[in-house]
């Protein structure tokens, strides 16, 4: 099969296309280095691994890995600003951060070798996703302190694409700006690239007459209902990218063009899927939190990073010809993880389901109650008022048939409710979950 690969197709063909043997010799290797630059520097990981008497001269297989403690993104936030840096400050040449609002949140330095490997990283992914130097790309993400923008920034320089840096926000501007200087790559949510696709159908303009080719989506899980949206208004290639930014920013995963899972840049991070709630290692192919171990850091290596979102992780070969482990779409984290019932449960799970019985993704909100000792759970549905006031059977069927789905799949029994606009209007602000049973 390599033998019909295109270089063009690859930004990276060596690291890209390596064999896995190899690369498991190579992660080998590099999280050696990695866990004894950490346990000298920073003082948490020395002092975790003395707890377990883990010398990192002892690191004989990658299954060692898993006797080392896991990294949260709490044990980040106590070492606020700079106890998890493993090299001088002076050496660190960009600083992000996440979070904050609330509490003082997580700085993530980079030094400039750590800079040069990002660009490298999420090249990569541009060119799996078909950007080359000839498109124009629109970065619509926040510059700041959040790495979306920066990383796919200099990415797209390096590769030699045209970058317009317009950032968030002004929609009418970005608008006008996709029209005249011809986009034609949109680099967005998914969320805001239906937004933009709404405000052009509201101005009225013909969306085939842009130059759009493609839309990189990232920052947020979505649905394929979403992406099938996006395509069909804009005739358009939609391609996720997966960011963990405490790790790097955007360029730890991202789809090829068979858009069949992210393909992991494995050189650089060791996944592992483990049980969210007892943190044990899960089979291949179960679906449990991804947990990541950076390879190559220098300023920020994080050991067994839990990265709270849920996902499988697929090593079967691609047909785009990247011998990298495939992890798929996000479609939750465990924050959201409700137990009801004893069952795990996920509001994108309840989202997935209504999504595919009702085309028009309706607003929902879940209530759990406790009775008698019970989980009681129940989803309001809205419906328009043409089906609310229409005749009881059509209602009772179309009840019957989210009740029976949602049973099946989620593997819990719900009581639906379908109420009009104005009532889903009055509890929405409660949020999409509402939990009694905290009280
Ligand atoms: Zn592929």
């Amino acid at each position: 099969m390599t033998a019909t690969l295109s270089p063009a197709a690859f930004w990276q063909p060596d690291e890209e296309c390596m064999h896995r043997e190899e690369l498991a010799q190579l992660q080998l290797e590099r999280l050696q280095a990695t866990l004894s630059r950490v346990a000298r520097s920073v003082p948490f990981y020395r002092a975790a691994f003395d707890a377990i008497r883990f010398d990192p001269d002892d690191l004989r297989s990658l299954d060692d890995l898993r006797r080392l403690p896991f990294t949260t993104k709490g044990d980040l936030a106590d070492a606020y600003p700079y106890g998890f840096l493993a090299v001088p400050l002076r050496e660190v040449v960009r600083l992000h951060g996440t979070g904050g609002s609330g509490g003082s949140g997580i700085v993530m330095g980079y030094t400039r070798n750590d800079i040069k490997t990002w660009a490298n990283l999420m090249a990569r992914m541009l060119v799996a996703e078909g950007v080359t130097k000839d498109d124009v790309l629109q970065i619509t993400f926040d510059y700041g302190l959040f790495t979306g923008a920066f990383g796919v920034h200099f990415a797209a320089e390096r590769l030699g694409a045209s970058v317009i840096p317009i950032s968030s926000g002004n929609t009418k501007r970005q608008i006008k700006i996709m029209v005249d200087y011809k986009t034609t790559a949109l680099v967005s949510t998914p969320s805001y690239a239906l937004h933009l696709i709404e405000a052009m159908r509201a101005a009225n303009l013909n969306m085939n007459a842009l130059s759009l080719r493609r839309v990189l989506v990232g920052g947020e899980p979505f649905r394929e209902e979403s992406r099938r949206q996006i395509q069909e208004a804009l005739g358009v290639t939609v391609t996720d990218n997966y960011a963990v930014s405490e790790l790097l920013g955007p360029g730890v995963a991202g789809e090829c063009l068979e858009r069949n899972g992210l393909h992991l840049n494995e050189d650089h991070f060791i996944p592992e899927i483990v049980d969210p709630v007892t943190l044990a290692p899960l089979p291949p192919g179960a679906e449990g939190e991804l947990v990541l171990t950076s390879l190559t850091k220098e300023a920020f290596p994080l050991i067994r990073f839990r990265t709270r979102d849920l996902t499988t992780l697929d090593t079967g070969p691609c047909p785009c010809g990247r011998t990298s482990a495939r992890i798929r779409r996000m479609r939750a984290r465990t924050d959201d993880m409700l137990i009801i019932k004893g069952v795990n449960v996920f509001p994108a799970q309840v989202e997935a389901v209504l999504a595919e019985v009702d085309q028009t993704a309706p607003r929902y909100q879940l209530v759990i109650e406790r009775r008698d000792a019970l989980d009681v759970a129940t989803v309001l549905v809205e419906v328009s008022q043409s089906v609310f006031f229409d005749e009881m059977r059509r209602q009772a069927g179309y009840r019957d048939l989210l009740r029976h789905r949602l049973a099946s799949d989620l593997g819990v029994t719900f009581d639906v409710k379908l109420v009009e606009k104005s009532t889903m209007d009055s509890v929405a602000a409660k949020g999409k979950v509402v939990d009694l049973r905290k009280r």
